[in-house]
């Protein structure tokens, strides 16, 4: 196949059984957030550069390298989105959904894009299922985020840690980042040339360094737990109180900070060991609604990537009832209205476009998995019946095709 016809270097098309766990995750997933009441927000693909920008941060890798950047017809930078939070941060203030209601809680789902080298499980163009809740500073909101991605894991049977830290706001977090840089000088010769270059634009993210000798150089690190204004530690320990009354398991991580520029207070991810990284990720960004042109709101949310978590579940093995019609003769218009009454009554049906006899048509419904075979054929036709036969049991009868 020519090159220009094949997908663009990593992009890929999702069918078969990857999408049959594609689905099964992401309608669990949607089937927690409806008994959670949360409201569905479909969000454009493509926004103005600027906003990831501004939000996510100019100086992190997403920004920096990975972003599909485009001009329209008019010069204006367009940006494939590279996460959801900025998009529905954009909506909430555009649609001026503040002025309906104190608070909002709402998912969105859909493609994010980022150019990143491509590797097994991890795609330029990926899926994720966001939530977000507006309007809220109270702590419980966070728990309940937090129980949400909880019972993701919980129901898709996944075995994933969660990990919560506190990394403070504008009143606490300057003097931890004055103690950071401080600490980073000091042991500078230790660190990556990437982190040497972040350590004074963006410090916080020298912790997340995944490089050996920079996680070595970091154990000793300031915490920022340890800098946390009063009304932080508040807000903290009260999360970590709501989260025991869940019973929502967790463990403190000082460490976490979450690439992201926009957030404040709570962080948290679901690690799983067997990945060996997250597969669903959030926090607060009480400053972000603001910075958007919106009255202040404190917000949070996650952000849950679908293809990770797919390669961590098993599909449930089974699969709906399939009722294969295989006409023999001269019966087509008493097939197709066979197949038509199965439907009607809601259950699955197909009609073999197959050629061949009865045997090889048996043979392919075994293959496909197809519990019963509906045999119609020239006498069934006159006596407006048709022969069921259950492939499992290799029991058959005659019914009338709406008594099935
Ligand atoms: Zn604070
Ligand atoms: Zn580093």
């Amino acid at each position: 196949m020519r090159e220009e016809f094949q997908a663009p270097r990593g992009f890929h098309d999702i069918l078969g059984e990857d999408l049959r766990k594609f689905r099964y995750v992401t309608s669990t997933i949607r089937d927690i957030l409806r008994r959670h009441n949360f409201e569905e927000i479909i969000l454009p693909v493509v926004e103005y550069a600027d906003l990831f920008e501004r939000s996510i941060g100019e100086t992190t890798d997403i920004v920096q390298k990975e972003m599909f950047v485009f001009e329209d017809r008019k010069g204006r930078r367009l940006a494939l989105r590279p996460e959801g939070t900025a998009g529905a941060v954009r909506a909430y203030v555009q649609n001026r959904l503040f002025a309906q209601r104190t608070y909002h809680k709402v998912f969105y789902e859909g493609p994010m894009f980022r150019h990143e080298r491509p590797q097994a499980g991890r795609y330029r163009q990926f899926h994720q299922i966001g939530v977000e809740v507006f309007g809220v500073a109270e702590p419980h909101a966070d728990a309940e985020v937090i129980k949400v991605a909880h019972e993701i894991v919980e129901t898709l049977k996944i075995k994933a840690d969660i990990e919560i830290n506190s990394i403070g706001c504008k009143v606490c977090r300057p003097a931890y980042r004055e103690a950071l840089v401080g600490y980073l000088n000091s042991v500078s010769e230790k660190l990556c040339s990437v982190c040497l270059d972040r350590k004074d634009r963006n410090p916080l993210r020298v912790l997340d360094c995944k490089v050996e000798t920079c996680k070595e150089a970091v154990k000793e690190a300031p915490r920022v737990t340890d800098y946390l204004c009063e009304e932080c530690r508040d807000h903290y320990s009260k999360l970590s109180e709501y989260l025991k009354a869940l019973g929502v398991p967790y463990v403190e991580n000082p460490h976490l900070v979450r690439g992201l520029d926009y957030y404040t207070r709570t962080v948290f991810e679901v690690v799983s060991p067997d990945l060996g990284s997250a597969i669903i990720a959030g926090g607060r960004y009480d400053y972000l609604v603001e910075e958007f042109g919106g009255p202040p709101t404190p917000a949070l949310g996650f952000a849950a990537g679908i293809e990770r978590i797919a390669l961590l579940v098993d599909t449930p093995k089974e699969r709906e009832p399939v009722y294969f019609v295989i006409p023999f003769g001269d019966v087509i218009p008493y097939a197709l209205k066979v197949t038509d009454t199965i439907r009607e009554k809601g259950k699955v049906a197909e009609l073999s476009y197959r050629k061949g006899n009865l045997r090889k048509q048996l043979d392919f419904a075994n293959k496909m998995g197809y519990r019963y075979a509906v045999i119609v054929g020239e006498d069934e036709m006159r006596e407006g019946v048709v022969s069921l036969k259950d492939m499992e049991t290799g029991e058959q009868v005659r019914v009338r095709p709406e008594d099935i």
